[in-house]
């Protein structure tokens, strides 16, 4: 084929598919736009997993009626004026890019006023073109309604995971942003249901109250650097750090309860995730994740915002100096939290003589000491060597002995391998040991995990957990399995929910 120029439609369909990759993008960039419009409330609806409906309402400045198709085309934005404005942007958008590429994937209607105007302006738009122009009576605000979305486009249809899947992904974002933004009103309706509502209150715990529930809000405790330092102009000195960081004994199987927001905008990135990990050097187990809240506050020229059309991405101009900023604080954080123990006292549990081990099979499991007087051992499977138990230390590990040396067994990884082969055994034959409880016990869970466990009700039952809606992001738990009875079953419900956005279900359960 001859070089050509390639039509409008066809490079505008390319560029939205940057920008939209999933109903979810399409939240982000409108919630984007209307905090940008300084709203103090925002009210997000989804249908269908974001394909059927998307519609947010804001109460924000509003788009100027001689704007508002402007604001359809590429590259047109209020946010930046020429190029030196892109070294400090202050806005979460400013590459003007997110309402044509919305336009270019589905159908786009929007009403929108300010507040110098007696009525607002309604446009409709198909395949990035206006169909529709009006007048319409509404306050000042803006809202965008999107349906449709990727009708015409079925390669990305075809791509997108299950409503639930899609429904998580969304209350993902809005969730974020409530962390983010905890003066700002939020409401997610999802399929007619409210999944989230912040009070706008002002205080980040509210949000995380609301995002994260009562149990893991009260195990949060205040993250702040009190560096203001770049305020007085020097250009080194580390940014400002705040937020929230979860003891902890409330932490996670996955990254997922991580959040960083630089200049209030929800990034991701590995470095920061590493800085927090880094702070809780020493007090997670193996393969645990921390819960934390972290917001950075630099100056716009410190950080480039401006590597990828989902503004996701960032790169600071001082890694290192953020990198050390976060650690500290965070570290900061838990050592206030949890007094380091006395150096005798450390000493004291070393040398006391050893109890009477503690089974990683014993019935009570975890943390409560052997009942029976006799232990017997268990035969030690795979490979394994017959091995004399010496003691105990520090409460996580098993001292023995064996042909060829010392071995240190730590003890709660052991736990839940025999517990792993022992559900494995029952599943495959059929005869998961189910108990059921006196009273049904309420799950509370938050509006993503809510999203993964509307779908999922069968899968658990197959292991013998029987749960059934009670209420808004509550559920009735009528019995669990029998080898889960008397532990934190709740918690792993959660941990579940929490792991569930890909791979296989089963082999998570
Ligand atoms: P960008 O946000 O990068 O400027 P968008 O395509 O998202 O680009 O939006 C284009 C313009 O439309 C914005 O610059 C803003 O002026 C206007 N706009 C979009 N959404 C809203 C809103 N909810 N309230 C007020 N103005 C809006
Ligand atoms: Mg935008």
């Amino acid at each position: 084929m001859p070089i050509k120029v390639l039509d409008p439609k066809v490079v505008s369909r390319i560029a939205a598919g940057e920008v939209v990759e999933r109903p979810a993008s399409v939240v982000k960039e409108l919630v984007e736009n209307s905090l940008d419009a300084d709203s103090t409330q925002i009210s997000v609806e989804v249908r269908g997993g974001g394909v059927g409906l998307i519609r947010v309402m804001d109460n924000g400045a509003g788009i100027p009626s001689g704007e508002v198709e402007l604001a359809f085309d590429r590259y047109a934005t209020s946010k930046i004026g020429e190029l030196a404005d892109l070294e400090g942007i202050e806005s979460l958008g400013f590459r003007g890019e997110a309402l044509p590429s919305i336009a270019a994937v589905a159908q786009v209607d929007i009403v929108t006023c300010t507040a110098g105007e007696s009525v607002g302006t309604h446009l409709s738009l198909k395949d990035g073109v206006v169909v529709n122009r009006g007048s319409q009576g509404r306050s000042p605000g803006t809202t965008v309604t999107v349906n449709n979305l990727f009708r015409r486009v079925p390669a990305r249809l075809k791509f997108l995971k299950s409503p639930a899947t899609e429904n998580s992904h969304i209350a993902n974002v809005v969730s974020q942003y409530a962390l983010a933004f905890p003066e700002v009103k939020f409401t997610l309706l999802i399929d007619g249901k409210a999944v989230l509502r912040t009070a706008g209150s002002g205080r980040l715990i509210d949000s995380v109250i609301e995002v994260y529930g009562l149990e893991i809000a009260q195990n949060m405790v205040e993250v702040d650097s009190q560096d203001r330092g770049w305020e007085s102009g020097t250009v080194v000195s580390p940014p400002r750090v705040t937020g929230m960081a979860g003891s902890p004994a409330v932490s996670r199987s996955s990254r997922s309860y991580l959040s960083f927001f630089v200049n209030r905008r929800w990034v991701s990135s590995r470095m920061l995730a590493w800085a927090v990990e880094e702070a809780y050097h020493g007090l997670l187990m193996q393969g645990r994740h921390p819960v934390a809240i972290i917001s950075i506050s630099l100056p716009p020229e410190q950080v480039d915002v401006n590597i990828h059309p989902a503004k996701t991405e960032i790169k600071f101009q001082n890694e290192h100096i953020v990198f050390g900023a976060v650690q500290r604080a965070t570290r900061q954080a838990l050592i206030e939290l949890a007094p380091v123990p006395k150096i005798e006292e450390v000493a004291t549990a070393y040398v006391s003589p050893p109890s009477a081990p503690r089974l990683w099979t014993s019935a009570g499991g975890g943390d409560r000491p052997a009942t029976s007087p006799s232990p017997t051992y268990p035969t030690p499977v795979v490979s394994l060597p017959l091995l004399r138990v010496l003691g105990q230390l520090a409460s996580d590990y098993i001292v023995a002995e064996g042909p060829d040396g010392l071995y240190l067994i730590d003890q709660h990884a052991a736990h839940e391998r025999v517990l792993y082969e022992k559900i494995k055994r029952q599943r495959s034959g059929q005869k998961v040991e189910v108990q059921g409880l006196l009273e049904p016990v309420t799950l509370e869970v938050n509006p993503k995990q809510d999203a993964v466990l509307k779908s999922h009700y069968e899968d658990l039952a197959q292991f013998g957990f029987s749960i059934e809606p009670f209420g808004d992001r509550t559920y009735l738990v009528r019995t669990v399995p029998a080898l889960l009875h008397n532990k934190d079953w709740v918690g792993m419900v959660r941990e579940l929910l929490d792991s569930l956005s890909g791979g296989d279900w089963v082999e998570s359960i």
